[in-house]
Order: C-alpha cells, then sequence, then structure tokens
C-alpha cells in the first residue's frame, strides 16, 4: 500500500503520453509550447509499462493516460495492450504483504480528435473507458475555446466511444466566466439526452500563458444551481471517498449524470489519493507541485525492482498536504497542465 505522510492511500496513478497537443486551449496551452527537447527524454512504452507494473504491485487501482494529447503517440493502442494485462491477476502475480493487487480500472483523457475511428481498437486491446474534453457545444465558441475547427470531430467521437463500449462516457467541459458559463444548462441538457456522465471542472491556474484571472472562475456552487434551476439534481452519494466530483443524477430519473469538480472553491486535498508521472518520467506529487522527482534517471541508472520501490515510497511520503492557490503566497506549478497530464 502507499501511503502518504498524511495518512492517504495512494490509488490513483495518471501518465501523460506525451507533453505535445494538436490543440490550443486558452486554458490550457494558448501558445503551444516546444515539445520536450529531446526523444531520448520521453519515457518509452517498455519503461512506462515497467514503472505501471511496479506502482500496481504497490496498490495503484486506477490508472489514467493523459497528456498533451495521448492519441498523438503512436501505436498507443500497442502500450494499452501491455497495461491491461496489468488487470490479470496471475500475471505477474503482484504481491505484497500477503495481498494481491491488480489494476482495476484503465482509462484514457483525450480531446477526441481521433478517436472516432480508434475507439474501437482502443477498447479491444483492453481500455475500459474515456473522457473526452467538450468545452463548447457552438462550433465559434468551441474554435475560440481551443483554437481549432474540430466540434463535429469531438461530437462524433463521443458517439464511437459509445458505439465501442467505453463506457460510461466521460465528458469533461472546464468553465470559464465569460466563455462559455452560458452553455453550462446546455451541456447538461447534451449529457440527458445523449446518456452522458458530464463532468463541469473550475478553471485552474494552470495555463501555461499565466493568464488564469480568479475573476473567471464560475464556482462549482454556481454551476451546480444554474443547472439544478432548469433540471433539478439528485445528489448520488453525501460522500465523495477520494472522488474529485461531486455526482447527481437528474431528480425526473433522465439518463445521463452531472459532475461537479471545485478544486479553486472547495479543496478536496484531504481526501487526494492521484500521483503524477510526465511524460519524461518525473513524479509529480500534487497538479500544482513546485518540484519533481526524477523516476526516469533512477529506472536508467539501472536501480534494482527494491531501490525503485523505496525511492517512490519516499517520494510519495513528500505529497503535499494541499494546493495554496487561495493563498497570498501562491506559486504556479512548475509546469502546465498541458505538461502535467490533467
Ligand atoms: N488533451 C486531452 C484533453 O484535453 O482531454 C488530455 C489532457 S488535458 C490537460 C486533461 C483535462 O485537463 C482536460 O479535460 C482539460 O479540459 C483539463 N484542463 C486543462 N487545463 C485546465 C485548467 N487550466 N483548469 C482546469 N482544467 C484544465
Ligand atoms: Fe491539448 Fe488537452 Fe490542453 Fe486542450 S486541454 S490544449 S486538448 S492538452
Amino acid at each position: 500500500m502507499l501511503t502518504d505522510s498524511y495518512g492517504r492511500q495512494i490509488k490513483d496513478l495518471r501518465v501523460s503520453l506525451t507533453d505535445r497537443c494538436n490543440f490550443r486551449c486558452f486554458y490550457c496551452l494558448p501558445n503551444g509550447e516546444p515539445p520536450l527537447a529531446r526523444k531520448e527524454t520521453i519515457l518509452t512504452f517498455e519503461e512506462i509499462v515497467e514503472i505501471c507494473g511496479i506502482f500496481v504491485s504497490l496498490g495503484i487501482e486506477k490508472i489514467r493516460l493523459t497528456g498533451g494529447e495521448p492519441l498523438l503517440r503512436k501505436d498507443v493502442e500497442k502500450l494499452i495492450e501491455k497495461l491491461s494485462k496489468l488487470k490479470i491477476r496471475s500475471e505477474p502475480p503482484a504481491v505484497a504483504g500477503g495481498l494481491i493487487y491488480q489494476l482495476k480500472d484503465l482509462a484514457l483523457t483525450t480531446n477526441g480528435f481521433s478517436l472516432e475511428r480508434r475507439a474501437e481498437n482502443l477498447k479491444k486491446a483492453g481500455l475500459d473507458r474515456v473522457t473526452i474534453s467538450l468545452d463548447s457545444l457552438k462550433k465559434e465558441n468551441f474554435k475560440r475555446i481551443t483554437g481549432v475547427d474540430k466540434l463535429d470531430e469531438v461530437l462524433a467521437a463521443i458517439e464511437a466511444a459509445k458505439r465501442a463500449g467505453l463506457e460510461p462516457v466521460r465528458v469533461n467541459a472546464v468553465v470559464v466566466r465569460g466563455t462559455n458559463d452560458d452553455e453550462i444548462v446546455d451541456l447538461a441538457r447534451f449529457a440527458r439526452e445523449n446518456a452522458l456522465s458530464m463532468r463541469f471542472i473550475e478553471y485552474m491556474p494552470l495555463d501555461s500563458a499565466h493568464e488564469w484571472d480568479r475573476k473567471t472562475v464560475v464556482s462549482g456552487r454556481e454551476i451546480f444551481k444554474r443547472i439544478n434551476e432548469i433540471f433539478p439534481l439528485a445528489l448520488k452519494d453525501q460522500t465523495r471517498g477520494s472522488e474529485t466530483a461531486w455526482k447527481y443524477s437528474f431528480a425526473d430519473s433522465s439518463e445521463g449524470e452531472i459532475g461537479i469538480i471545485a478544486p479553486v472553491t472547495e479543496m478536496f486535498c484531504g481526501a487526494c489519493s492521484r500521483i503524477r508521472l510526465t511524460a519524461d518520467g518525473q513524479i509529480r506529487t500534487c497538479l500544482f507541485s513546485t518540484t519533481e522527482h526524477n523516476l526516469r534517471d533512477k529506472l536508467r541508472s539501472g536501480a534494482t525492482r527494491e531501490e525503485i520501490i523505496e525511492f517512490i515510497r519516499e517520494v510519495i511520503f513528500q505529497k503535499e498536504p494541499r494546493h495554496y492557490i487561495n493563498d497570498a503566497q501562491f506559486a504556479p506549478a512548475s509546469r502546465s497542465m498541458s505538461f502535467i497530464g490533467g
């Protein structure tokens, strides 16, 4: 079991496959950034599989592949095929302290640009589910937010993911005042009509341009209020455990689900179970970390499995108690969301 110094159990690993992206979402990577200097610094698939295997043997139950845009990484299906073996109990027998650990959930977050033609093969390779980003249902607004004219492709991706059984298909929308807050109810309606699990996320200071402005954050409470006025919502669970979202069903029993993620106005760090691995092999213990831990060099130095495990345990012990977005002395994270892996 991986436990930090505050007693939080770490069960959820986010793996960034690349820092590159073909979208230019203004809240993430508006101007684009040069990709990591050298190809050699990016973890190979073999290294990712080895690291994930170790993490699973230590109690990680969920792995989410992300980026940048993870589907830009060539042959990602092959990586998924290998990672999905971690879901099989007997291979390898990941035994620690008398407990047998295995991966329970393998997911991927994508902007959806190429998912329509790949959904089926991703499912066949062993992917359980996908999250697709969709911040607007209006063509012009979608383009203004993401920098690309790809709304139709993303809508087709959502359909293809459902057809392929990558379910429950989850859709992420970052809500930014003056940009898409007028679409909150439309997006909720879209979730109802298409039986989707829609996640509304507060805008966080993780954009590469450092233009985040508190005034543009639409609070989770306001998002709830606006949806609830039109489509009354029913809270699914009184507690959310280590989940980031408060989840609601529609009170009239319509299909679909609403999740509200409010890291800025309702911090949930006390229950955090997440850890992140960047494309260049750095462990980040928090989205807002200002330091990273070089697992890649440890691995490449020829360290034994035991030494790597010790390194991981020590790093996790240094996980920050919370983020400091609301403190006067807040220092932005050392990298933007596209590098860290959302
Ligand atoms: N490219 C993929 C995508 O867009 O789904 C995966 C990577 S992206 C960094 C992962 C998630 O982070 C997306 O749903 C995106 O909307 C969210 N995100 C990016 N920047 C954010 C910010 N500043 N605040 C809140 N969420 C953000
Ligand atoms: Fe690319 Fe995803 Fe960031 Fe948008 S949110 S720029 S699609 S990495």
